[in-house]
Formats: C-alpha cells, sequence, structure tokens
C-alpha cells in the first residue's frame, strides 16, 4: 500500500475510503457496509465520516463495518463548526465515538471555519488529545488565509492535514495553499476526489483512460496518488467501484501521461480561492 506521512512521521494509506452519504438509506445499507469492508481487505483502511453524514447515521454505518476490527482501521472524523467549541467539541467527540463504537479517533478535523475562534477549537482538540479520545487532529476547508491565521494560533501547527476539494477539475489550489501546506510537510486528504462521479463522465478523461487501459477512475486517483503529499478519500458504496478504486494503486502515471492530463484538465494560471462541496 502506498503511504503519505503525517507531520508526526506516522504512514497513513494514501488511498481511503469516504462515507458522505453512506447509512441514509436501509435498501443500500449491507452493500455499503460490504463496501468498506472490501476496501479494508484490500488495504483501504484509512476511513473518513463526519457527525454532519446523516447526522450522525454515516458514523453508526462506519461503527457497523469495523466492528471487530477497529485496530485495522484509521478513522477520521469531523466535528461541525458550531459544536467546535472549548467544551462542544468534547461532547460532539464523545458522541462520534459513541455511534463508531470506538474510544479513540485517529484524527479529528474541524470540518469548515465558522464563527468560533480557532483558539478554543484547538485548547479542546488539546484536551481530547491529552484525554486519549484523539491521537490526532487537523482541518478541512481552510484556504491559505486561514491556514495562516491557524498556524499563529497556539496548537495550530500541530494540525496534520488540511481535507481540501481537490481533482483534476478541482485543482486551484496548486499555485498558493498547496505550496505553503508543501513548505510545512501538512498532506492534502482530497475530498471528492472523482467529483461525485461527474468526473468519470468527461470525455477528455473518457479517452486518456481508454488509451492508456485503465478506468476513469482509475486515471482521476492516480493523478492524485503520483503526488507523495496526498490522500485521496473516494465514496463507493458498491463493491464494484471499490475494486476498481484499489486498482489505481497498482498505477503510476508517466511524465508524459501527467502532461497529457495537464493539457484535458489545465493547471490553474494564478490562484483560485478555495471551494468546497
Ligand atoms: P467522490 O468520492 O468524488 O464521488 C462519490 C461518487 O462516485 C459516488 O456516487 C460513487 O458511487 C461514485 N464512484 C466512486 N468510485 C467509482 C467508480 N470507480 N466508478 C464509478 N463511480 C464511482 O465524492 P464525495 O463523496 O463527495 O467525496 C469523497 C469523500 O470525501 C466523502 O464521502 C466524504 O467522506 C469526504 N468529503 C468531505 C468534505 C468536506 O467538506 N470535508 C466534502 C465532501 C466530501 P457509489 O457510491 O454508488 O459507489
Amino acid at each position: 500500500m502506498k503511504t503519505v506521512t503525517l507531520p508526526s512521521g506516522e504512514k497513513v494509506p494514501a488511498l481511503g475510503q469516504g462515507t458522505w452519504n453512506m447509512g441514509d438509506t436501509h435498501a443500500t445499507r449491507a452493500e455499503e457496509i460490504a463496501a468498506l469492508q472490501l476496501g479494508m481487505d484490500l488495504g483501504l483502511t484509512l476511513i473518513d465520516t463526519a457527525e454532519m453524514y446523516g447526522e450522525g447515521k454515516s458514523e453508526e454505518l462506519v461503527g457497523e463495518a469495523i466492528a471487530g476490527r477497529r485496530d485495522e482501521a484509521f478513522l477520521v472524523s469531523k466535528v461541525y463548526p458550531h459544536n467546535a467549541s472549548r467544551k462542544g467539541a468534547i461532547v460532539a467527540c464523545e458522541r462520534s465515538l459513541k455511534r463508531l463504537g470506538t474510544d479513540r479517533l485517529d484524527l479529528y478535523l474541524l470540518h469548515w471555519r465558522g464563527t468560533i475562534p480557532f483558539s478554543e477549537t484547538m485548547e479542546a482538540f488539546a484536551a481530547l488529545q491529552s484525554a486519549g479520545k484523539i491521537r490526532h487532529y487537523g482541518v478541512s476547508n481552510l484556504d491559505l488565509n486561514d491556514m495562516q491565521e491557524l498556524w499563529k494560533t497556539s496548537g495550530g501547527k500541530g494540525v496534520k492535514t488540511n481535507q481540501l476539494l481537490h481533482n483534476l477539475t478541482r485543482r486551484g489550489i496548486e499555485l498558493d495553499l498547496l505550496p505553503w501546506m508543501q513548505e510545512r510537510k501538512i498532506p492534502v486528504m482530497a475530498y471528492s476526489p472523482v467529483e461525485q462521479a461527474r468526473l468519470l463522465k468527461q470525455r477528455g478523461l473518457v479517452d486518456f483512460a481508454k488509451r492508456h487501459g485503465m478506468t476513469p477512475a482509475q486515471a482521476a486517483l492516480a493523478w492524485l496518488l503520483a503526488r507523495d503529499d496526498v490522500i485521496a478519500i473516494p465514496k463507493a458504496g458498491d463493491r464494484k467501484h471499490v475494486q476498481d478504486n484499489a486498482g489505481a494503486l497498482e498505477i503510476r502515471l508517466s511524465a508524459g501521461q501527467l502532461l497529457e492530463l495537464d493539457k484535458i484538465f489545465p493547471p490553474p494560471t494564478a490562484p483560485v480561492p478555495l471551494a468546497m462541496l
């Protein structure tokens, strides 16, 4: 399994699994659990969820999927900005732990920036860490100016990732935020890596994939995995999709193939404000 090194030195799988919308529908629940478990069998043991997803339904489903094999997983969850206060984040984390059926999260993220000052959230994260309820903490959807502000906050330099919208059609971070994070060795956790399946139908990507004997999803994920500081977290509630996505780990795009993709999906020519889904 290709890994990405966190600033703490710990290695995590470069390809994980997202879970937004999982657990929302009874009819697809069993397949979603089977898909997550197959993913774990294939080494995609980093699982991303959030208290927001289905208001706890996703965390419950993840808890069921990892039951009996908690130690194999690297569990990531996120706190709502309005819960990210000194006391609120602690209560929210405890609720998440209960739904997940575990005593600790491997990584706990501030889902996006709200009105509660970073200093309070960092204090809460530090308290959760001291209590052994979270191993690491990080952020999500923070643009360069937010990261610069966080960096000046006590505890801010302890973040282990910034989870961001990033894929072949969302390259805006490449000129400003990404280099800033690279200088500080903070990996990107790339969410919506196949643009919620829309990317997989784009003619340019479909043709590229056909030419090079891979599927569109594998091409999109292999493009992210080509860098050593990106963790991609595709969501797949269907086992065929999980198997397909895991195949991206076998692909190393050549410099020529990366150039071809740059022509189809041009990199930005000026900094672009961060987008979120
Ligand atoms: P995504 O992973 O880009 O796309 C998910 C969609 O693509 C699903 O409809 C899935 O279908 C389909 N899919 C996946 N692999 C496929 C394949 N090989 N072939 C065909 N279709 C495939 O979108 P996402 O769910 O928005 O993002 C991934 C994860 O990132 C989320 O689940 C969540 O954990 C996280 N996220 C975080 C934020 C944030 O604000 N921090 C925002 C968005 C997402 P099936 O389910 O039917 O397999």
